[in-house]
């Protein structure tokens, strides 16, 4: 056996003894504190560290040092950490586990004299979690400063497990504080986070990855919990079969369903969950300590996509656990008004639940980029996200009110809280009838000036909403989604079938194919990763297109099969220099080439068009038009290079606001230069959606828009009431002016003119 074996092996036995010494202490008969004071003992004993501490939380918030041995005991029921104060409270509040070497250096770190922690330099929390509520912190600390290992974190979280279920149960104080924590625990509350889909939704909680029910942590028998814990795989592996083989699921993107079969079958997880029933847990245990580790490693990774499998994962543990304890591992059923949160929440989980009942969604971590910010958005379910702390204070059934717009969450409103919220609902629903009314009619403005509105697409899903908005076409399809949500490259054939029911749903309306913007952070699970400082900078777009034909050709093939008989409409993202369009333009013409030989039906017109998104292709505009046949502006990407302000940075988001005069002159120029060329240009970036920055890029000369669904009405409404002579003479002059923000003063000459802007 190698020495690293063999020192796990000896890890397994060392927390499984230690595990046998708590279940002793927890079933000697002694109060509640003299209990807590011996786990305590037995854990401090039995782990390589001067200090070990219990705090528990209290009906203030704050947390309580109730136990320890290594601090002053003078310290004990004195000293107290507000809720996210100092590295206890932290911990409590991020529900996640710290761990560092030095802990006076730590920025959250708070000074305690009376706890005698002057020598400590190691630091190592975890919190203990129950229901999904953080109920107080375990925590170990060194004098030397040294780093904890995986194991000893492992074991601390697995001990963490059963101090929880203690402290849940009230023992650990008096009634009148036990009354308390519960008020506490049930006052309103509210959170602001991050709107991702808007709208305003009332309703029920409910839980994603409901409580899972109460489990033993300690095995009596090891190998019946091993045995318990491949029968749990098992049925989660055919439970996963069978979603993929539910035709009722046909809408769905299947490929992602295909990565959670790869979970379920995954040998790294399932070994690590087999290793820690080894070491005398129970299988539900073992499933949980696996998935707070991972959850550890989910909080230090930043690339986006593998984030995203990670939640898929954590999905997965949830199934099992319910699996194992013997609930249908189906989707929990929803009460008629629910609103669903979720730590995470994968796409196909979301595309489970019963939609007529799901009104709102509440996901603790959740870009407005990930694939199940993209589904909620075509389903139309208002969506927050951005704390995991809305998890822990709600209970199920709990009233909850929450604002896509504002990215707003009301746990228990007030009566007051409430009525203003649906008085902003009644007026949105009244506002999307009126908006939903008028589709059908022309997006002309009040001096004759017609402007286009097309539609983004990011999944089929939203191809529903081509005919309620009434938008003239799709001005951009995105087709990498479907390259990111597979396990593998996603055949031609598969490409040609999705290619071909988009064709179909549009209904003869025109769809602008972009090929797939892959690469950079946007990088496939099969994919050779490469390590980029700045993938926005880096291999992607047609950069990895041109040098990697295997992945293009192929997307080109299924196009023109797609579009056979059709108008095919063939958009290029990320170029920066013409001789890239001339080398992705010799690898079309070869498909072309390659089916005519073949006697294929070819589409009835192959348009070709280029993406205008950064400096280097704006300053260029005339080169890059004589090659192709129309052009697209992607103002996301080409305001992140312009402002040099990265566009997923939290930092960058509201640092430079593209309504001032420098970027509007930028896009003038690019719209003159287009004109010039005599062909068409299309702005693509989601700055569409907001109605000043619309009206400013239609007052710079832009005439044809993409914008997401949600946009398009609303634009509609404002052309229709605007003099666009007018509102171009305002927007020109000052473009040539010195930079400054001009957002508070055109709101104010929009608003005296008339101009429709909500
Ligand atoms: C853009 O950059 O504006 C664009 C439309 O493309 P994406 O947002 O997909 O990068
Ligand atoms: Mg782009």
């Amino acid at each position: 056996m190698s020495e690293r074996r063999k020192k796990a092996k000896a890890g397994e036995r060392g927390i499984s003894d230690l595990l046998r010494r708590m279940h002793d202490v927890v079933a000697a008969v002694a109060s509640a504190q003299e209990r807590l004071d011996k786990l305590t003992a037995a854990i401090a004993s039995h782990v390589d560290s001067d200090v070990c501490s219990i705090y528990l939380r209290q009906p203030s918030d704050e947390l309580e040092l109730y136990s320890t041995i290594g601090l002053n005991l003078e310290a004990v029921h004195k000293t107290r950490l507000k809720w996210g104060e100092g590295l206890v409270g932290v911990v409590a509040k991020s529900q996640q586990p710290l761990v560092t070497s030095e802990a006076p250096l730590h920025p959250n770190f708070a000074y305690r004299p009376e706890t005698g922690e002057d020598p400590l330099h190691s630091f190592l929390g975890v919190p203990l979690i129950r229901s999904g509520k953080s109920l107080g912190v375990l925590v170990l600390q060194n004098r030397a400063s040294r780093r904890y290992t995986d194991e000893e974190v492992g074991a601390a979280q697995a001990v963490a497990i059963l101090l929880a279920e203690i402290a849940a149960s009230g023992e650990l104080f008096d009634p009148h504080t036990t009354a308390e924590v519960g008020e506490m625990l049930h006052r309103p509350e509210w959170f602001a986070g991050q709107g991702v889909v808007p709208g305003v939704a009332f309703g029920r909680a409910a839980f994603h990855e409901p409580p899972t029910p109460k489990h033993k942590v300690f095995a009596r028998d090891a190998e019946l919990e091993a045995k318990r814990l491949e029968d749990g795989l098992s049925r989660l592996q055919a439970s996963v079969e069978a979603m993929l083989s539910n035709s009722a699921l046909e809408d769905a993107p299947r490929e992602v369903l295909e990565t959670y079969r790869l979970f379920a079958y995954d040998r790294g997880w399932n070994e690590r969950m087999r290793a820690a029933t080894r070491s005398g847990l129970t299988a539900e245990a073992a499933v949980e300590q696996v998935q707070l580790e991972n959850r550890a490693r989910m909080a230090q990774i930043k690339d986006p996509y593998l984030r995203e499998r990670m939640h898929d994962l954590d999905d997965l543990s949830n199934r099992l656990l319910r699996h194992l304890s013997g609930e249908s591992a189906a989707p929990a059923v929803l009460p008629d008004e629910a609103i669903l949160f979720a730590r995470t929440l994968g796409p196909a989980a979301l595309l489970e639940y019963d939609r007529g009942k799901l009104r709102g969604l509440i996901v603790g971590e959740a870009s407005a980029t990930s694939h199940v910010a993209i589904v909620a958005r075509s389903l139309g379910i208002p969506f927050v996200s951005g704390f995991v702390n809305a998890l822990s204070i709600a209970e199920e059934g709990d009233e909850v009110v929450i604002d896509g717009d504002l990215g707003e969450v009301h746990i228990r409103p007030t009566q007051e809280i409430a009525d203003s919220f649906r008085e902003k609902r009644a007026l949105q629903t009244q506002q999307k009838a009126a908006l939903a009314a008028e589709r059908e009619l022309p997006s002309v403005s009040r001096d004759g000036v017609s402007v286009d509105l097309l539609m983004n697409v990011g999944i089929p899903l939203d191809m529903a909403h081509l005919e309620s908005t009434g938008a003239l076409g799709v001005g951009l399809f995105r087709t990498e989604l479907q390259f990111l949500i597979g396990a593998q490259l996603p055949r031609a054939g598969v490409q040609q079938k999705l290619y071909g029911e988009i064709l179909e749903q549009a209904a003869g309306k025109p769809v602008v194919f972009r090929t797939a913007d892959l690469g950079g952070d946007k990088a496939a699970a099969y994919m050779q990763r490469r390590e980029e400082a700045n993938p926005a900078m880096g291999w992607r777009g047609m950069r990895m297109a041109v040098d990697r034909p295997g992945l293009f050709r192929p997307q080109m093939r299924a196009l023109i099969a797609a579009a056979a008989g059709k108008e095919l409409n063939v958009l290029f993202p990320m170029i920066t220099v013409a001789r890239e369009i001339d080398a992705a333009r010799a690898l079309l013409n070869r498909e072309i080439e390659f089916r005519k030989r073949r006697g294929r039906e070819m589409p009835s017109a192959i348009r070709l068009g280029v993406m205008i998104e950064t400096p280097a292709a704006a300053w260029r505009i005339g080169e890059f038009a004589d090659r192709v046949d129309f052009l697209s502006i992607g103002g996301n990407d080409l305001a992140q290079f312009y402002f040099a302000a990265d566009r997923d940075s939290e930092m960058m988001r509201r640092r430079y606001d593209p309504l001032e005069p420098g970027f509007l002159s930028f896009i003038a120029r690019i719209a003159g230069a287009a004109d010039a060329a005599g062909k068409p240009l299309t702005f693509c970036g989601e700055q569409s959606a907001d109605i000043l920055m619309a009206a400013a890029l239609v007052g710079v000369g832009v005439r044809r828009f993409s914008s997401p669904a949600s946009a398009i009405g609303p634009f509609r409404r404002l052309v229709r009431s605007l003099d666009i002579g007018e509102l171009s003479a305002w927007v020109r002059e000052r473009i040539d002016e010195p930079q400054r923000p001009l957002r508070g003063e055109f709101e104010k000459f929009l608003v005296s003119k008339g101009a429709a802007l909500s």
